[in-house]
């Protein structure tokens, strides 16, 4: 952790003082992937006719990887696109096979949501993905409420299918909707999509701006690919949008809607459990030792242990972390250090003590506090047995910031 880290909760802390309207804004910005603000996933539904051909042909001229809805009685009718579009790295996801929607829709009458039963809507679903699997040999693990609906029934028999979403499918996501994906607390099988079809690059560039002051996640929707029509995202928009999104000082995380959505759950889920326990490191079956942050012990007037990056943040010369290793067997063994600092932070020494002679040194660079690096820091002669392992900062470590821990390794040399 750092002083930065900490300014920015507290103007944040200010802010939503100051404007009650403010109101629920997280409280910390979402951990993403090498610093990144916000993340971006491009979608579109339909398995629409231009989207194999000149959508993924524009998009890997770019190096992005877009979610495919598909409904595989069109994809039959463009295979050998589609497979093409799936070996180049693009998700292929569940769009059901009739694609159902409320009979207010007159074409959607006689495949009604409103006169469908909760099993009919299971056999369908598994039915689509079988279908996909046998076309593209790919399972799909995303799916996409045809025309955002998310019911069945009709009247006091009208029930919700996003348990069922959530039952068969990493995520489920909707279709117009007027918000970006809160990635610490949305539903996961009920997303947002917004809307992308028929915009310009100027119309879409104020919600990827609103979307990265807010650490979330944007989600757009769109069908045909090309340069005109109806239900159509625009190439010229498409273009401007991948190279924006691609330019590293935009801090865009472009990537499938799976991708992402694995990832958040992830980083969910070390959030909630506060898995810091301190335990005995024991060696793995090669003999390696592996002291995590998650099992070492903090102590100290300010060290702190951050469940969504699974490490500690160090800001005193006093803070520590200590664990007790099982060592099997007496030798020499390399030690790696797997940290993050910032560059203007880097630089400060530290002492990692163990039974045999100190490794001292300094902390090197890593680019960003939310970018970890793994590397050796040099080797130590170390007896079998229980022992007491400290790092900790040299005690003329100025005040300030002095790196994230998330692992020291120990590997035996043969
Ligand atoms: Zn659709």
């Amino acid at each position: 952790m750092q002083f930065n880290r900490l300014i920015s909760f507290s103007v944040i802390l200010l802010g939503l003082a100051l404007d009650p309207f403010n109101g629920y804004s997280q409280e910390q910005p979402f951990p993403w992937p090498e610093g990144k603000k916000m993340a971006l996933s491009l979608s579109f539904d339909d398995a629409r006719v231009t989207n194999p051909t000149l959508g993924t042909e524009l998009l890997d001229r770019h190096g992005v990887k877009a979610t495919f809805f598909l409904v595989p009685s069109a994809v039959r009718k463009n295979l050998e696109s589609w497979k093409k579009a799936t070996v180049s790295g693009h998700e292929m996801a569940n769009h059901s096979i009739y694609h159902p929607c409320s009979g207010n829709f007159v074409w959607s009458r006689d495949k009604a949501l409103d006169n469908y039963t909760m099993d009919q809507m299971r056999q369908e679903l598994l039915q689509t993905n079988k279908e996909i699997q046998e076309l593209l040999g790919v399972t799909p693990t995303v799916y996409a409420y045809p025309c955002g609906q998310t019911y069945i029934g009709r009247g006091e028999t009208a029930q919700s299918f996003i348990p069922l979403i959530s039952e068969l499918f990493l995520a489920g996501r909707g279709w117009l909707d007027e918000a970006p994906v809160d990635p610490a607390y949305a539903d996961m099988a009920h997303l947002t999509g917004m809307k992308m079809d028929n915009m310009s690059f100027e119309e879409i560039l104020p919600l990827i701006q609103s979307a990265s002051a807010n650490g979330q996640w944007l989600v757009l929707a769109g069908h045909e690919t090309n340069n005109s029509g109806n239900q159509t995202t625009y190439l010229s928009m498409l273009d401007k949008l991948a190279q924006y999104a691609t330019d590293p000082a935009n801090g865009i995380w472009i990537a499938p809607i799976g991708t992402i959505a694995e990832y958040v759950n992830e980083k969910r889920a070390l959030m909630s459990a506060n898995s810091n326990i301190p335990q005995t490191i024991v060696a793995s079956p090669d003999g390696g030792l592996s002291l995590s942050a998650e099992k070492g012990k903090g102590s100290g007037p300010k060290i702190q242990y951050m469940p969504e990056w699974a490490a500690f943040g160090w800001f005193t010369a006093a803070d520590q972390v200590s664990w007790e290793v099982d060592v099997p067997k007496k030798g020499i063994y390399t030690v790696y250090l797997d940290w993050s600092v910032s560059d203007e932070e880097a630089g400060h020494p530290y002492v990692f003590e163990t039974n045999g002679k100190p490794i001292k040194g300094k902390i090197g660079k890593t680019g960003s506090w939310e970018t970890f690096k793994r590397q050796a820091i040099g080797k130590v002669k170390l007896d079998a047995g229980l022992q007491k392992m400290i790092f900790k900062a040299d005690p003329n470590f100025p005040i300030g910031g002095m790196l994230d821990l998330r692992e020291i390794t120990l590997v035996m040399e043969r």
